[in-house]
Parts: structure tokens; sequence; C-alpha cells
């Protein structure tokens, strides 16, 4: 089995007073030597949640695809590695849908990504109706087609399958459509990778809780979790590392 990953994405949440969280976060951390864990805050606490917990891998949850320039209130890889960031999460759903991002913005700024040194953090998953259609499995095979770096190695690169439906909805997939889907996404990292394809860590994101992620975890090909609204507190998120 691979190495795992817990990151937490705190999405649009958390002012100062969240840094407060990072301390438990670090110390479970440094209680779990055989995992990794980071946490991806909003671009304004990347900074203070480094020098709050210099031991923790922090992330950043997006870029723009250039390095520098003309491009008002963008933030680039470049900048983030500058802080000592060690992710950056792209293509996440949110963004997808919000910012109307295609698989191609997304590959470009996987690219920028690797270019700074960093590790990128690639989100792929189907909606629900696209589920319900029979077309899951196409779906994000053709997000994979189009937005994985053929640069990318296990080094620099982490997928993460979220399928939208689950995020912030409290529904999981069973952990059969989880096998099934992982299984696909790693035959997918073997086609476009090569001999990395394997090595590469697939994560799953979703509604992951502390009473659910001990089951996800085991199931075959899941390399770690994506955790969002249960990532916010220490509360919530020192249990999933202590299940992972
Ligand atoms: P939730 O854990 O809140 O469902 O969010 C998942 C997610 O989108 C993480 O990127």
């Amino acid at each position: 089995a691979l190495r795992k990953l817990v990151a937490g994405n705190w999405k649009m949440n958390g002012t100062r007073a969240a840094l407060a969280e990072l301390g438990a976060i670090a110390d479970a951390a440094a209680g779990a030597p055989s995992l990794d864990v980071a946490i991806c805050p909003p671009f304004t606490l990347i900074d203070a949640a480094i020098a709050q917990a210099p031991s923790l891998p922090i992330g950043a949850q997006d870029c723009h695809h250039a390095e520098k320039g003309a491009h008002t209130g963008c933030i680039s890889a470049t900048m983030i590695a500058d802080l000592g960031a060690t992710y950056v999460i792209v293509g996440h759903s949110e963004r997808r849908a919000d910012q109307s991002e295609t698989d191609a913005d997304v590959q470009t700024k996987a690219w920028a990504v690797l270019a700074a040194g960093l590790t990128a953090i690639l989100c792929v998953g189907e909606t629900e109706a696209e589920r319900d259609a029979g077309k899951a499995g196409m779906v994000v095979s053709g997000q994979m087609q189009g937005s994985v770096p053929p640069a990318g190695t296990a080094d620099n690169l982490v997928i993460a399958y979220e399928p939208v439906w689950a995020i912030g909805t409290g529904r999981t997939p069973s952990v059969r459509d989880v096998a099934e889907m992982h299984g696909l996404i790693r035959a997918k990292l073997d086609e476009l990778l090569g001999e990395e394809g394997p090595r590469v860590r697939i994560l799953y994101g979703g509604s992951v809780k502390p009473d659910n992620a001990a089951e996800l975890m085991a199931v075959p090909n899941v390399d770690g979790a994506l955790v969002g609204g249960a990532s916010l507190t220490a509360a919530l998120f020192v249990p999933i590392i202590e299940a992972t």
C-alpha cells in the first residue's frame, strides 16, 4: 500500500482565530508518522499557518497558471511556493462549477504547480446526474485524460476523487462504488503516466467524517482523504487522522 495522505480543505472558511486549531492537528500528525497530513487554508492564512505549525505541511486551494503578470487578484504557484507551502489543490469541483474551469485550465494550473516545485492535488468527480445516467466512469476518465499533467509523478501529483453529490451532503458512495472508481482511476494513471502510475496516490473526498473514515480508507486504491467540513476543527479532523 502507498503511504496515505490526509489533507484538509478549508475552502472559504477561517479567519486568524482558526489558526488555533492547527496545534492539535500538528500534534496528531506527529503522532502518526506513517502517514502524511496537510491543511489547505485560504490564501490569507497560509503564511500565518506555516508560522504557527512549522511541522505541518500547508497547501493552497488554487493558483493561476502563469508565474506572474497582469492578472489582478490572482495568486501564482511561485508565490505559494515562496511562502513555504507544499501542496496546491487544482480542479476542485467548486472551481470547475463556480469559475467555469475546464480540464485544460486545470492541466495548465497543475503544470504550474509542478514547475514551482510543489505537489498538485488534482480533483475529479462526477455529478449526481452523471452518475444516475451511468456516465460516472466516463466523466472521471475524461477529466483525467484532459487534466492530468504528463510530467506527473508520485512526488508531485496526487489525485482526489470527489463525487460532487457527496461533497457537503453527508452522503458517500458505497465501498464497492469507491473501489470501482479508484480502480478505474488507477488504470487511467497507468495509461497516462506509465511506471509512475501505480505510485501516485488517489484520495477519496466527499463527506469524510470520523465515523466513516476507517471504512473508506480501507478500500483498495484509496490512499488517503481530502476532507472539507470535518477538517475545520481539530475535534473532527484528529479522529480522521487517527482512523486512517
Ligand atoms: P466535505 O468533506 O465537506 O464533504 O468536502 C469535501 C471536499 O470538497 C474537500 O475538497
